[in-house]
């Protein structure tokens, strides 16, 4: 019997100066989110349960960009995606596109065990989410949040897709340097601290099985129809034998970098440790692109590795280590 291990983000986005209200908050969900997995570890449930039941805590949740609190399409409306992938046996399953279905990630699963494909998006995931009769909301609207909506409406004002990492600024092109320029702002706060992020859960149980989640309504502000790395299996989850990864960040740059199977490839074929594995596609993958993720190995090692000035996370291991935090 190994020893089990969970890891858990909110998005690797974060500003520099968000409000220690919201830290606060963020840090409290996480760690209820740690609660949950390690309570379940701790009732020896398999780690494909583990990562879904917390995503879909986080997923209920307006404070992350997943399920309830989802960035928004230009349109203002939501469309969710998100993955799923138990390491054990390399089974997956992806939604994308997704407006009425409570937890996305639920419905991933049932994609990976319920249908004869790996990925399922908008119209037919939701005809599919019918027949599977899993929770779904009548309105797109029980995902829009005001906090959004508003952000949403700077960014359009900015003309700029958000990335929160890197604070939009009126009127002014992305050559100009942000330091000489006001950030945008909303009720006095940089429109960073609204701009909601992606979450994700990565578990290895006591029996070596490694598994991987990550949900998502996307990029703030981006085309109706975009797809991101987060429902990408190898780009924003992977897991296999030897680990389990979720990413955050400029979804473009991730699936150019196919980060998450770049970590199992590199230990696979090179015998790279997990935080050496991460460190490396981190520094060597992104080009020019921010992200972040999260790791576990079959081992029960967690790392994370992340370029932008934070990113929210949280880690457990049976040998008693608990950690939440969002900076370096
Ligand atoms: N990776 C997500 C996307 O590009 C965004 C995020 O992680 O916050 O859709």
């Amino acid at each position: 019997m190994g020893c089990w291990a969970i890891a858990v983000h909110g998005g690797a986005g974060v500003d520099p100066n968000l409000p220690v209200e919201r830290q606060e908050d963020a840090k409290q969900l996480l760690t209820r989110c740690l609660d949950r997995g390690i309570s379940a570890l701790r009732s020896s449930l398999p780690a494909i349960d583990v990562v879904e039941l917390v995503v879909r805590e986080l997923e209920s949740d307006p404070l992350f960009n997943s399920g309830r609190g989802s960035a928004l399409t230009e349109k203002g409306t939501v469309e969710m995606e998100a993955s799923i992938m138990d390491g054990c046996g390399r089974r997956c399953g992806a939604v994308s596109g997704i407006t009425t279905v409570k937890n996305p990630i639920s419905l991933a699963r049932l994609v990976m065990e319920k249908s004869p494909h790996s990925y399922l998006a908008f119209s037919g995931a939701e005809e599919f989410a019918k027949q599977q009769g899993v929770e779904m909301v009548d309105d797109n609207d029980y995902f829009i949040t005001e906090d959004n909506v508003g952000t949403l409406k700077l960014a359009k004002e900015a003309s700029k897709i958000l990335f929160e990492y890197r604070i939009p600024t009126v009127g002014l092109d992305s050559c100009t340097s942000e330091a000489e320029t006001p950030p945008l702002t909303m009720n006095g706060l940089p429109i960073s601290v609204y701009a909601p992020e992606t979450v994700g859960c990565v578990v290895v149980d006591t029996q070596g099985r490694c598994a991987a989640a990550t949900s998502t309504g996307g990029l703030m502000n981006k085309m109706a129809g975009r797809i991101g790395d987060s429902p990408i299996i190898g780009a924003g989850t992977y897991a296999c034998d030897v680990c389990g990864v979720s990413c955050t960040g400029e979804g473009e740059a991730i699936i150019r970098g196919t980060l998450a199977r770049e970590v199992a490839a590199l230990m696979e074929y090179k015998g790279l440790n997990l935080q050496d594995a991460v460190d490396y596609v981190i520094t060597n993958r992104l080009d020019h692109g921010k992200a972040g993720l999260i790791a576990v190995s079959s081992n029960g090692e967690v790392a994370c590795g992340f370029n932008t000035v934070g990113m929210f996370r949280g880690f457990a291991t049976e040998n008693g280590f608990m950690e939440v935090g969002i900076w370096e």
